[in-house]
């Protein structure tokens, strides 16, 4: 038995008892006999759990053991209404730790190594997750968190770090920085792990040559863990993700149906071996897809590839369904321009129009003609006319946590 139908019996078996574990489930799956889920099939027919699922159960409805087994609570960033609160128990907090300790190692992260951590502490997983996976492997952590420039950059230089742990964005901010000082010879990073944000090819081979290290994309969500459940290899760019804790689904996000190995779609995640808050059939609204085969690595875990969106992220303009990744290949292809945009679309006498602004270091005579290459490279890419609008480096904002790119004026 291959290690993902190892995970699928698990899902199964998990099961059992649930209702009796879980008061949320009990009502969630009140109607379905799960007695009668025997097969893959079987349970590919249970109902999902969706992010709103999760907000009603506010404050600790969703917990499966008794309160005192609980030894700590994390929030997902609640940015419409009511966060979510997801309580863990000792050996969920110890399952995490091995996960993202798994990462580091599968990054070629040692002990020896110095692990700076920018992502913010605190209700947020990402910053104690890095923490956590650190500590396990036995390298030093540098617990930052986020800002604080100066201070960054003087400790990274300072005690020598090697590995940086931080969004995309943040390290783009920190990469800009240290070329504008001209302090690349004192920086000793050798790796970056770069966690939660889609991010375009661009962008990467930007964070990667200005501060000299290989990346490694690492994925998780808060009410999955949290960062940690999955890491891309050095042998190429899909992320081994951790199958004897979690089973991983591929959906149409549209009609819920199961799509084979290959095809892009919503990932589905079931907790394997979640204590305080276990999720089944959970919509990550992360658009993937399984690859199929086996990695060069040799790693028998699962492969998703990197995110190419968020299900919800998806906009749709003149009928065209448009993903933040589109327009950042589009730019790719573009010489002069950058890998920051920003996307705005209006409603204006009648018609939809999209203005993107991207970031370039050329002049103004030489700028129409990196727009109109712009405006071509999308049209090929999605059948649609934009207003291309190239503004100076560093003009768009960049943020410590996810920036927000698109904005839909339209409604
Ligand atoms: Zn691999």
């Amino acid at each position: 038995m291959d290690i993902r139908q190892q995970s699928a019996e698990q899902a199964i078996a998990l099961l059992s008892g649930i209702k009796e574990r879980s008061p949320f489930y009990a009502k969630k799956y009140a109607d379905v006999d799960l007695t009668g889920i025997k097969s893959i099939e079987d349970f590919q027919t249970l109902p999902f759990t969706e992010k709103d699922d999760l907000r009603d159960a506010y404050p600790l409805g969703l917990s499966a053991v008794d309160s005192s087994r609980i030894v700590r609570i994390h929030s997902s960033s609640g940015t419409t209404g009511t966060p979510v609160i997801i309580p863990y128990t000792a050996k969920d907090v110890q399952d995490w730790s091995i996960m993202f300790a798994r990462c580091y190692e599968m990054a070629g992260i040692t002990c020896d190594d110095r692990i700076q951590i920018t992502p913010g502490y605190g209700l947020w997983t990402a910053g104690i997750g890095f923490q956590l996976g650190a500590e396990l492997l036995g390298a030093m952590a540098i617990p930052m968190g986020p800002g604080n420039t100066d201070k960054q950059l003087q400790l990274m230089m300072d005690l020598e770090a090697t590995v940086l742990g931080a969004t995309s964005s943040y390290a783009l901010l920190l990469a800009e920085e240290i070329a504008k000082r001209g302090i690349g010879d004192k920086i000793k990073l050798r790796k970056g792990v770069i966690g939660s944000e889609r991010w375009g090819e661009k962008m990467r081979a930007r964070i990667a040559n200005e501060l000299g290290v290989e990346l490694h994309d690492i994925y998780g969500l808060t009410e999955i863990y949290g960062p940690g459940i999955g890491i891309n290899c050095e042998a190429q760019s899909a992320m081994h993700c951790w199958d004897d804790y979690l089973y991983f689904e591929i959906i149409d996000p549209q009609t819920g149906k199961v799509l084979p190995d290959g095809e892009s779609g919503e990932l589905v995640i079931t907790t394997l071996q979640k204590e305080g808050a276990p999720l089944i059939r959970y919509r990550t609204h992360d658009l993937t897809r399984i690859v199929a085969g086996d990695c060069p690595c040799g790693s028998p875990y699962t492969r998703i590839e990197t995110l190419i969106g968020r299900s919800d992220d998806m906009i749709k303009v003149k009928g065209i369904n448009i993903f933040p990744a589109h327009i950042e290949e589009a730019l790719a292809t573009v010489p002069g321009a950058s890998s920051e945009y920003q996307v705005m679309i209006d409603h204006v006498f009648g018609k939809d129009i999209m203005t993107i602004f991207f970031e370039t270091a050329l002049s103004d005579d030489e700028r129409p003609a990196v727009e109109e290459s712009l405006n071509k490279a999308i049209q090929q890419k999605l059948s649609l006319s934009i207003v291309p609008k190239a503004v100076n480096l560093g003009d768009l904002p960049r943020s410590e946590k996810k920036s927000k790119r698109i904005f839909d004026n339209r409604y």
